[in-house]
């Protein structure tokens, strides 16, 4: 039985190869929070909802123990908790939907959970069924539902996390873990319409590397960026990082980073680099990327290419928009980059703060999220 062994081949008896939704217990709390009004001006993350997931893992007594839908609440932490120390933590980001048809949807979770494999996998985690933590989430959201707003554009943002358990200072082997999934309206990212953003490069850090770990979404990735993000907003008032791994474009921020330009050959091009390691695998990416080819319209490439070229592309008025790609914007237009002092513009129209093709990936992508396009392999119904 493939069950009883782990990954190494070592029999562990009764330790489980997931959890399973059949085993999800549910926690009713005595008092519900208030729900925002009406007109509520929501922030990235400001609130949480009533409740959460948890899933607890301990090697030493069976693996993955029964997935738990409790009060989202404070837990302890012993000082010596080693996600603590060493930030053995990933976390992931999706969102759920209320269609235009009052259902409500998750976008491509098998994705995000695919993808928290990976990170599992990484940081020694063990890994768990997608299909089983999809389902265990969707009778999350079952319970959630009336924190979704019924307002355009606006959804229940997901944060599913891991963390390490171990109370020990020693940097060895997870025995103990814990999942959890917890919940946070949200409005549109931009309320007021699209507000391009400036980049800047630097070209003292990188924040990945060839070998290296910028494909996973581990807390380790994240923090130490804040630095430069701040140097370039104290320098040039820019809003994000444009960052490169000698003079290779990689990301913008923590969004992945697309192109649609002339290129030298004089074809019409939608560019962002290849999934090499360095790069991390966005869902949004992903889409984009299916959904563009399918317009038969323009090339569609994932190739890599340096910060020269796009220099070049610019002063001889070969880009026709650049935008970021992820969960919370969808798609972010870039209006400058500033590389070695130097600030380079990328056209966006002036009414609608976006490029022409920015705007339409952004209606095909809420058109799917609104169920007013169909996609089953891509809208998980709740
Ligand atoms: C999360 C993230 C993205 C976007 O991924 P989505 O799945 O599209 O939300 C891109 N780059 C980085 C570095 C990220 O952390």
């Amino acid at each position: 039985m493939l069950g009883l062994f782990n990954r190494t081949g070592m029999r562990f008896m009764g330790t489980k190869q997931s959890f399973h939704k059949s085993d999800l217990t549910f926690q009713e709390r005595p008092n519900l929070k208030p729900k925002p009004a009406a007109d509520h001006q929501y922030t990235f993350g400001g609130l949480s909802t009533d409740y959460m997931l948890e899933i607890n893992y301990d090697v030493h007594n069976g693996g993955w123990q029964r997935p738990l839908i409790k009060a989202n609440e404070p837990f302890e932490l012993d000082p010596a908790n080693a996600t603590l120390h060493y930030s053995i933590e990933c976390f992931e980001g999706l969102k759920a939907y209320i269609t235009h048809d009052d259902r409500t949807m998750l976008f491509r979770p098998d994705k995000n959970f695919e993808r928290m494999n990976s990170s599992h996998r990484q940081l020694g985690f063990p890994e768990f069924n997608p299909k089983e933590m999809t389902e265990c989430l969707k009778e999350l959201i079952k319970i959630e539902k009336e924190w979704i707003p019924r307002r355009p554009m606006h959804s229940l943002y997901v944060r599913p996390t891991s963390i390490c358990m171990d109370d020990r200072l020693s940097l060895s082997k997870v025995e103990k873990m814990k999942t959890f999934i917890i919940l946070s309206p949200v409005g549109p990212y931009y309320p007021r319409g699209f507000v391009p953003v400036k980049l800047y490069c630097d070209t003292n850090t990188v924040r990945a590397w060839p070998q290296g770990f910028g494909d996973k979404k581990i807390g380790g990735n994240y923090g130490p960026t804040l630095r430069t993000s701040r140097m370039g907003n104290l320098k040039f008032g820019t809003d994000q990082v444009l960052w490169l791994l000698h003079d290779w474009v990689t990301e913008a921020g923590t969004m992945n980073f697309f192109v649609f330009w002339k290129n030298e050959e004089g074809e019409d091009e939608l560019i962002t680099p290849p999934l090499d390691g360095t790069i991390l695998p966005g869902v949004t990416r992903d889409s984009i990327l299916t959904l563009t080819k399918e317009l038969r319209q323009f090339k569609v490439s994932t190739r890599p290419f340096k910060i020269q070229e796009l220099m070049k592309a610019c002063t001889e008025k070969r880009v026709y928009e650049a935008f970021g790609a992820g969960t919370a914007a969808i798609v972010s237009p870039v209006q400058s980059f500033v590389y070695d002092n130097v600030t380079y513009e990328i056209p966006v129209d002036k009414e609608k703060g976006a490029g022409k093709l920015t705007q339409r990936i952004l209606q095909m992508m809420l058109d799917l999220q609104d169920g007013k396009t169909n996609r089953p392999e891509w809208q998980f119904y709740v």
